[in-house]
């Protein structure tokens, strides 16, 4: 018998590999970082003997979620102004908050509400772009969930910089004191095509060429935002971005609402990755994104959150049971998104869009091992019939019981055991009390 460190044991197992293999009454044998056997309880306990045995009665076995597109930080203004237009909701609340409140110990407090949220709800990857990464990058390693941070960049003067050239100064120091991180991937974040000119872009081209590193982008995500790019080049955003040369299997593309079937062959033959942000879309009634049509022309769709201020929460679960629903409405066609498909967009999809397809986002041997198990004694989970339906349409975050990352549990029958939660929300409640004053509604935090 081999030595490893966990057997993670389920009634069902979920691989989402090539063949979408699942085992009922199958295991997991983790050594170190990494997944050294799936298959059958029975040969699993019979090859390997663990240090830790994780039992399956009950339970379901998958890969841990992605979140491929989010703003981590902005975890602290949910809720704060709610039900505006998108203008008055980033000039009357957010922006003055920001403004006056965000430094780089904010985003460190931020940061860890946020992935406590996410890894509680089963999320083991995120993707995140926002200002200050040093500080996201040291909260997100002490919490243990892998992350892919962005390096904000614009044109007009911020918190983090007052020129193109600062911030990709920024964006580049940070990515070479990041890299090389077991959990951290530090990437660049063009804001979108109208926060940043074709110069600022090309540029961004070059460096991501240079070091190796994703670029995430908003594209398409509003009308207006088609308008402005056609008025002020001529294009549409998919088309100018194209013509600049910015478009190739590196970038990393939220939204994509607003796309002509051109546009649409063109983010399949760039190798573009997608994330859908569907809550957010419905929340800011930006638009629903054609999703069938781009999963159809070979685009890799994936689930982004977006931020909490526009969504409210940080759950793939409930990503995929919503764009599942609205996505069938929209086609008249209850057999558009299939589970077996929203479920491949969260997990293995999502590690593809991020470069780490080979290494994650399945239960494989050889893999990283982050994985979820699922909690399947819920009146709302019983009995099973089928595995996958159950995670799009019926599990919540709080059926989540226990998460692995890189090998290590973050969170161990619901307990969260590389930080204290306590600790983390009397922080956040603190910074409430100072942001309150950008509320929209009555001024009361508790
Ligand atoms: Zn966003």
């Amino acid at each position: 018998m081999k030595k490893v460190d966990y057997i993670i044991c389920g009634d069902y197992v979920l691989t989402m590999n090539e063949r979408l293999d699942a085992f009922h009454d199958g295991a997991v044998a983790v050594k170190g970082t990494r997944i050294v056997d799936v298959g059958s309880a029975e040969a699993v306990l019979k090859n390997f003997s663990a240090g830790r045995t994780i039992e399956g009665k009950g339970r379901a076995v998958l890969p841990g979620l992605v979140n491929t597109h989010t703003h981590a930080p902005m975890v602290f203004f949910r809720g704060l102004a709610d039900d505006l237009p998108l203008k008055d909701w980033l000039e009357k609340h957010i922006w003055p908050a920001e403004d006056s409140l965000l430094n780089p110990g904010f985003v460190y407090d931020a940061t860890k509400l946020a992935c406590l949220e996410m890894i509680k709800a089963g999320i083991t990857t995120y993707n995140d772009m926002y200002f200050f990464g040093g500080s996201s990058a040291a909260a997100a390693k002490e919490i243990g969930i892998r992350a892919f941070l962005g390096a904000g960049i614009l044109d007009f003067p911020g918190k983090t910089a007052q020129t193109p050239d600062e911030y990709l100064g920024n964006a580049e120091k940070f990515i070479l004191d990041w890299r090389g991180e077991d959990l951290i991937t530090p990437c660049l974040a063009p804001h979108s095509a109208y926060a940043c000119g074709p110069g600022t872009l090309k540029r961004i081209t070059e460096l991501a060429e240079r070091l190796g590193a994703l670029v995430s982008i908003h594209l398409s995500e509003t009308e207006w935002e088609v308008g402005e790019i056609l008025s002020r080049y001529g294009r549409r955003p998919v088309e100018h971005l194209d013509a600049i040369g910015f478009l190739n299997q590196r970038v990393l593309a939220a939204h994509c609402v607003w796309l002509s079937d051109s546009e649409i062959a063109v983010l399949a033959r760039r190798g573009v990755g997608v994330s859908h942000c569907i809550e957010s879309n419905l929340k800011l009634a930006s638009g629903i994104a054609p999703v069938p049509e781009m999963l159809r022309a070979g685009i890799k769709v994936t689930f982004g959150t977006d931020g909490a201020a526009s969504n409210n929460d940080l759950n793939v679960l409930g990503e995929m049971s919503t764009a599942a629903k609205v996505h069938k409405a929209v086609a008249k066609d209850p057999a558009t998104l299939d589970s077996k498909t929203a479920l491949l967009m969260a997990t293995r999809w999502g590690a593809e869009v991020l470069g780490i397809g080979d290494r994650a986002g399945s239960l494989e041997k050889g893999k990283l091992a982050d994985m979820i198990t699922v909690d399947l004694k819920k009146p709302h989970l019983t009995p099973v019939y089928d595995m996958y339906s159950h995670m799009v349409y019926a599990a919540a975050a709080s059926d989540i019981d226990t998460v692995m990352i890189n090998g290590r549990l973050v969170v161990d029958s619901r307990r969260p055991v590389t930080c204290d939660e306590e600790k983390i929300m009397q922080k956040a409640s603190e910074w409430g009390k100072k942001i309150a004053v950008y509320n929209s509604g009555p001024r009361q935090v508790n």
